[in-house]
This record gives C-alpha cells, sequence and structure tokens, in this order.
C-alpha cells in the first residue's frame, strides 16, 4: 500500500508558513497546531487549521497520528470556532483529499468557513 509519509513535499505553501519561510494571517498557534485566515476566503470567514505535523492530508493523518492526537485536533478546532464566535451561527468544517477532492495543497489542513449561509453541499435542489 502507498504510504503517503514518504511523499511528504516540504516546499508545499503550508510547510513554508511552517518554518516562517513565508508569512500568515495567524488567529491561533499551539504547540501542535496553527490557524490562518484563508488568503482567497470562500466565506465571510474562511480559516485554514492545520496540525503542524508531517501529514500530506486526511488520509494519512488518520492512519498515522495517535489517537490522542487525533482527538486533541478536533477538540483544538472545536476551540477555535468558540474563539471566532461562529458556534451559535453554525460552521462548516472539511477537508478535501486527492485529486477527485481538489486538494491542492499537499499538508493535511481543514477548512472552517463561517459568518453567513453557506448553502448546502450534500443535498440536491
Ligand atoms: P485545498 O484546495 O483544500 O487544498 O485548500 C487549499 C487552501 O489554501 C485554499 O483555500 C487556498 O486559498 C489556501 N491558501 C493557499 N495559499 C495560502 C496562503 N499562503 N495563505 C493562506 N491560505 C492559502
Amino acid at each position: 500500500m502507498l504510504n503517503m509519509l514518504n511523499q511528504y513535499d516540504k516546499e508545499n505553501i503550508f510547510s513554508k508558513i511552517l518554518q516562517n519561510k513565508i508569512p500568515c494571517n495567524k488567529i491561533y498557534e499551539d504547540d501542535y497546531v496553527l490557524a490562518f485566515h484563508d488568503i482567497a476566503p470562500a466565506a465571510k470567514i474562511h480559516v485554514i487549521i492545520i496540525p503542524k505535523a508531517q501529514y500530506c492530508s486526511f488520509h494519512d493523518f488518520a492512519q498515522y497520528e495517535s489517537s490522542q492526537n487525533v482527538a486533541l485536533f478536533f477538540k483544538t478546532i472545536r476551540s477555535i470556532a468558540e474563539s471566532l464566535g461562529v458556534d451559535e451561527g453554525g460552521y462548516r468544517i472539511l477537508f478535501n483529499h486527492g485529486k477527485n477532492a481538489n486538494q491542492t495543497v499537499p499538508h493535511f489542513h481543514v477548512h472552517l468557513l463561517a459568518g453567513e449561509h453557506l448553502g448546502s453541499i450534500t443535498h440536491k435542489k
């Protein structure tokens, strides 16, 4: 089976942000997680949340990261949503894996979208 950990590209844009080679509009950081505003927001609030560990996508993260850290990551997403004040109005979190989902940055990241009605991506009209 393909081990995507071997394919992690340290030159991807989020890796460069983590290495402080390029700036970001940071909203949260701890030892394990970094969150910043998306450079091309798809909603009024569009935040990118990444683990600092090197995983190409959700698919690797969920396989290779410890259960404890996976849980911690999701709890951190919740805290960030709360600090943004979007928990009451609602928000969407999503992650793209691979080409059919149009993943463009090969470092696992969560999109947090909020601040307006987001429509549906799971219900046909
Ligand atoms: P995806 O298509 O799921 O891989 O999402 C990648 C996201 O990263 C897109 O929403 C981009 O707008 C965003 N992005 C790309 N470069 C930067 C950057 N330098 N700072 C913040 N967000 C970025």
